[in-house]
């Protein structure tokens, strides 16, 4: 499809970055292109279009595409952040990293319980960011309609970890 070329084109892979030895994708160049960056918004959600009434954006290039797929879907957008971001009330949810730990955030109580809320995030590794996010969803009272990125990375188990659980729809895969 015209979505799954312009992540293949537009994605560049950059070698040793953030740390030696890890191949990076950076996604900007597909949200600079104007008509780049409304295809994939479009593809993005296509699966899921009516079976969700917001879209839950992770820190941070997620916060974009759900921005692009709530004015779209006529939807609403919630923020899941990095630990620390949000003000109030909090539902905290912490996951292993390779080296270490992370901790992400989402404020509870902002839309009706048993809402269907679409996940949607840049790139798909291990598949721990959306776990973790899945949870923090699930523990607000809301229904998981799906996960959508952009870019799935093949053998570090994201997909299988995720599957059974929730659909998991990826434009691209490397
Ligand atoms: P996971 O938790 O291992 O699936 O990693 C996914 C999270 O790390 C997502 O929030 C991504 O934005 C980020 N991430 C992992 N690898 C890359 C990459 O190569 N490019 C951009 N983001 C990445």
């Amino acid at each position: 499809t015209d979505a799954s070329s312009f992540v293949d084109s537009k994605i560049a892979v950059v070698p040793d970055f953030p740390k030696p030895g890890i191949l990076f994708r950076d996604v900007t160049p597909l949200f600079s292109d104007a008509d780049a960056f409304a295809t994939v918004t479009t593809a993005l959600s296509e699966p899921f279009d009516g079976g969700f009434v917001a879209v839950a954006g992770i820190e941070a290039r997620g916060f974009a595409l759900a921005g692009g797929i709530a004015i779209e879907q006529g939807v609403g957008v919630l923020t899941v952040r990095k630990a620390g971001k949000l003000p109030g009330e909090v539902l905290s949810e912490s996951y292993a990293l390779e080296y270490g730990e992370a901790t992400l955030e989402l404020r509870p109580n902002q839309i009706p319980a048993g809402s269907s809320v679409l996940i949607v995030d840049d790139v798909l590794a291990t598949g721990g960011t959306v776990e973790a996010t899945i949870t923090l969803l699930e523990r607000a009272g809301y229904v998981v309609a799906g996960v959508a990125v952009l870019l799935e990375l093949d053998g570090l188990g994201g997909r299988a970890r995720l599957e059974g659980r929730v659909p998991v729809h990826a434009l691209s895969s490397a």
